[in-house]
Formats: structure tokens, sequence, C-alpha cells
């Protein structure tokens, strides 16, 4: 069976994770705990979610020239990623999230770095790609104009386009009107639709499960009670798995259960994209 073919435009970061038991006041320096490096940014994520549930992944999106762009390329690529149309941008920084947890809070400085030049310019270079995609997925740590951009492209072609309006920022109605799904957790569908529902919206809502529009019905399909460890990918896990179900030709409500499912796996574990489920496991678990 030929794999599905799904593309994702958007970010591609490091987190760079510092554990302490206090934070440094102004002038200050504490020595810390722990440090690790993490690979993250929605649009990889989402793309290694999609990939180990099986589905054919293409990314588009940029990094730095750095020792952390190199590293973010080479575990895309473990993750059987296609990367030709991941640019390396000179003497740009990479994607970053500096965090600083302790045992109560976090506190996270966020650098845009290469992610910024994913521009119209640059998505058009990839056109074709696109265009020769079952799905697109798109998040918001990339320029609006782009995200705009790609929206437009898709459906003038129609092809179907996953947004995932997270960090929420507000777009046209035009370009709302592009999306064939919408997939906001709670606060973002606060922010940015109030109290209206659209019939492209699913509603993730962490352990209640998610909440979506069937045949005019408002339906839940309920969360998995299951052990948390760390939540940080959930929805993330939720929208790739979603595209690679889609992609499939599975029905609305069949690829939302799916994705119900493999966040609720990925929960269990540390980190984001570690915890992300195999097709197998998601199978097994619903079982
Ligand atoms: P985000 O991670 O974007 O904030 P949510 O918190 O809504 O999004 O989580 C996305 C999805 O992950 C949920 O719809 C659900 O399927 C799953 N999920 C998140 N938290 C839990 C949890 N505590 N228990 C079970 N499933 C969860």
């Amino acid at each position: 069976m030929k794999k599905p073919k799904i593309t994702v435009i958007g970010s591609i970061n490091m987190d760079l994770v510092t554990s302490t038991e206090i934070f440094p006041e102004k002038g200050e320096t504490v020595r810390g705990t722990t440090f690790e490096t993490q690979p993250g940014g929605k649009g990889a994520n989402q793309a290694v979610a999609a990939a180990r549930l099986g589905a054919d992944v293409q990314m588009i999106g940029c990094v730095g020239d750095d020792a952390f762009g190199e590293e973010l390329l080479t575990v895309l690529q473990k993750e059987k990623i296609n990367v030709d149309s991941v640019s390396t941008i000179p003497e740009t920084s990479s994607g970053l999230a500096n965090i600083i947890l302790t045992e109560k809070d976090n506190r996270i400085i966020f650098i845009s770095g290469a992610n910024e030049h994913v521009t119209p310019a640059f998505v058009s270079t990839h056109k074709e790609q696109i265009l020769d995609s079952e799905i697109v997925v798109i998040q918001f740590e990339i320029p609006k104009e782009t995200i705009e951009y790609c929206l437009a492209m898709c459906s003038e072609n129609n092809i179907p386009v996953i947004v995932n309006p997270a960090p929420a920022m507000q777009l046209s109605d035009e370009a709302w009107e592009k999306a064939t799904y919408i997939t906001p957790n709670e606060s973002e569908r606060a922010q940015l639709f109030g109290d209206e529902y659209e019939e492209k919206m699913m509603i993730t809502k962490g352990e209640a499960g998610v909440e979506f529009i069937e045949a005019g019905i408002k339906t839940n399909i309920p969360g998995h009670q299951v052990e948390v460890l760390d939540t940080t990918g959930a929805g993330d896990t939720f929208n790739g798995a979603l595209a690679a179900q889609l992609a499939q030709g599975s029905s609305l409500r069949e690829a939302l259960t799916f994705a119900n499912a493999a966040a609720a796996l990925s929960v269990q574990k540390l980190g984001a994209q570690s915890g992300m489920p195999t097709a197998e496991e998601v199978d097994q678990f619903l079982k």
C-alpha cells in the first residue's frame, strides 16, 4: 500500500531546558541542577507524530546554521521525514526555547530565529510538493502572512488543510474560511472564536478529550484516563495523528478517535517527541 503523503509547514525548534531550585534575581548567578536539549517546535513535533504513525511526511521549514540546526535535521531524518524542503539559513540561529524550570514554575524565552524565514516566497518554491500531498498541516509559529498564503494556495487547489491555531493568533475571516479543519485547544478557542462554533472546528479539551460537530450535532469523544507524566506536545501528537488518519481516508470520527488515543499515550511519557506512539501502540491501546 502506498503511504499517504502529508506536508507539514511549520516551526522547528530546540528546547534548552535548565532545571534549578530557584530562579536567579537581577544580576545574580545561581547554580542549576540539570540541563538538557529536547527537539521541538510545533511543526517538527506534528511531523514526527504523523511519521511515527506511518505517514510519508515532508517538512517545510527552516533551521539556523548552528549546531542545533544540524541536530534538528538529523532528528527529523531519523524519523524518516523528508527534509529536502528544510533550508539552513546562514548567519541565523535556529528557533530556540530557553526554558528555566523550578519545581513550581517555569520561565521561557522564545527565539523565533530561522522560523522567521519561512516566508510566502520560501514556501512558494515548494509549491509542487505541497500540491502533491493528501493533506497539509500548519500551526502558528511561522509568520502570519505565510499561514494566509498557504491557506490560499491549498484552497485554490483543493488540498485539505489542518490549521492548528497555536499559539493563538487572529487571521482574517477570509483566511479562516479557507481552512478545512481548525484544531484549537480550549483556551485558543476562547481567545480566537469566543462562542462561535463551526462545523470545521475540533476542540481539544485535555483530559476531557475532543469536541466536534457530527451531522450538525455537537459531540464529544471522551479522553482516556491515563497516568499523566508530561502533557508537553499532547496537542502536537493529536494534530499529527489526525493528519495521518485523514490522509489514509479514515472518517472524521475514526480519525479523531485515533488521535485522541495517540495523544493520551503521549502524555504518559516525558518529552514532546519521545512520548509519541507508533500506529501499533495506538491500535493496541484502543483494543
Ligand atoms: P494542547 O496540548 O494543545 O494544550 P490539549 O491539552 O487539549 O491540547 O490536549 C490535546 C489532546 O491530548 C486532548 O484532546 C487529549 O486527546 C489528549 N490529552 C491531553 N491531556 C490529557 C490527559 N491528561 N489525559 C488524557 N488525554 C489527554
